[in-house]
């Protein structure tokens, strides 16, 4: 079986090389000319770990080839997994654009039975569409299914957790389409879950809007720790230890972003509203999202009574570890703030500075997270990279101009930070005595 992977970012690739490592033949194919012939040399274009030896390792035996054309990937290909991008519009709706032209496309150029699988995620009944578009712009009586298998990969993990996912969702209307995705899936030991095509849309959103709400109830309850000394920390330790609950995704914090939750908790909202039901719940969601970034900038002024010429060094600009992706990152909302509040700024990121810097050219980059110190007003923690989380106080200390510490996403304890005379400033406790 071969297989054709349209879109080949973030998900599409890592899906392509997993394919490719259990043995099929992939294709990859992306318009983003620049993209293909970086992936072509071997070269990736996302820092996501392993991806790159893997990559290689997969050039290498052949196993995965990249095209320019995309007539060609469809032609050459069995199933072909849409992996394009799903935006949010300006009203909240989600922008399918891409997965309409890639439908298009893959209609005038059936030469045989194709499955056409969705993967991008996409609103409910998105795939009957994908089935009519296909049929009227065909021409031809070719046979084809739609189905689809939404991707759960976190970045950061993408690889890890294709080749261990939680499970499998394939959703189908044809037997022929729910054996070829098992056999697609043989290798891989999950639950595979098998429900019709809207279930599996469904289940994508409803799994993407649950999490976020997750960690907005949780900050929202970090808000009132705050207010009444107590400690998020251990609030989520009781709380998580309830299996009806669980302690993942229970750390307050700056909030999340990445282009999958904040565009999914909206898109999700929109759909339900555009059936005529009140999913007002994740509007909430969205806005202790959206306030998490006052808070942290009240907390900066708060230690440093106003921010204007006060330097700020920026540790994480990512908007979670383990990734160089900086779409609709936290990091993005606080530095514009602190530019408007006349601040200066010094950042440092493991992986995610030449993206942002596209972004922010004229604050200032540091080659290492000591270098940002120097001569700084406070330190702003945005994201929890490891590198991060040891460190040398004694040495902060002295670069500091004044020692303050605001730290969004809760990385350090209390009391080893005030052995070296810190103020420091976490999310939903308190740690001025
Ligand atoms: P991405 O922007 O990294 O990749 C999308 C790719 O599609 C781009 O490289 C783009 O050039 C390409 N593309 C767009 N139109 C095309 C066309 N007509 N022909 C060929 N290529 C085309 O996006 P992503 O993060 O990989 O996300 C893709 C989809 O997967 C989205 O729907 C997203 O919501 C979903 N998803 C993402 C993640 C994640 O962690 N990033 C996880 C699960 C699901």
């Amino acid at each position: 079986m071969k297989i054709g992977i349209i879109g080949t970012g973030y998900v599409g690739l890592t899906t392509a090389l997993t394919f490719a490592k259990l043995g099929f033949k992939v294709y990859g194919n992306d318009k983003d000319k620049e993209k293909i012939e970086k992936l072509k040399n071997g070269i990736c274009p996302i820092y996501e770990p392993g991806l790159d030896e893997l990559l290689k390792e997969m050039l290498e035996t052949n196993q995965i080839e990249f095209l320019e054309d995309i007539v060609q990937t469809i032609k050459l290909s069995d199933v072909i997994f849409i992996c394009v991008g799903t935006p949010t519009n300006p009203d909240g709706s989600p922008d399918l654009s891409q997965v309409e032209e890639v439908s298009r496309i893959i209609a005038e150029n059936l030469n045989g039975y194709k499955l056409i699988v969705e993967k991008s995620t996409v609103p409910v009944q998105t795939a009957q569409w994908i089935k009519r578009t296909i049929k009227l712009y065909s021409h031809r009586d070719i046979e084809f299914d739609v189905a689809s298998n939404p991707e759960f990969l976190r970045e950061g993990s993408a690889l890890k957790d294709a080749f261990n996912p939680d499970r499998i969702v394939i959703g189908v209307e044809s037997e022929r389409a729910k054996e070829i995705l098992l056999k697609l899936y043989e290798k891989i030991n999950a639950p595979k879950i098998i429900v019709d095509i809207n279930t599996a849309e469904i289940i994508k959103h409803a799994s993407n809007a649950f999490l976020a709400m997750k960690i907005s109830f949780i900050n929202m309850v970090a808000d009132l720790c705050e207010k009444t000394g107590a400690d998020i920390k251990k609030v989520a330790e009781g709380m998580g230890y309830d299996k009806r609950i669980g302690r993942e995704f229970l750390n307050a914090g700056i909030g999340y972003g990445g282009s999958c939750f904040p565009k999914d908790v909206r898109a999700f909202y929109y759909i339900g509203s555009s059936y005529g039901l009140d999913f007002s719940l994740l509007l909430a969601v969205e806005n202790i999202n959206n306030s998490r970034i006052d808070r942290i900038i009240e907390k900066l002024k708060k230690a440093l009574w106003n921010l204007n010429n006060k330097k700020i060094a920026i540790w994480g600009l990512s908007f979670k570890p383990n990734t160089d992706d900086i779409r609709e990152a936290p990091s993005i909302k606080v530095v514009n703030r602190l530019l408007k509040e006349n601040a200066t700024i010094s950042a440092y990121d493991p992986k995610a500075m030449n993206n942002f810097k596209k972004l922010f050219p004229n604050i200032m980059y540091g080659n290492d997270k000591y270098e940002v110190l120097k001569n700084a007003n406070a330190l702003l923690i945005l994201t929890e990279w490891d590198e991060f989380k040891n460190v040398d106080f004694g040495k902060m200390r002295e670069l500091m101009r004044t020692p303050i510490i605001v730290d969004g996403r809760n990385i350090f304890e209390c009391e080893e930070v005030r052995k070296y005379n810190f103020e420091y400033y976490p999310m939903g406790r308190s740690c001025i005595v």
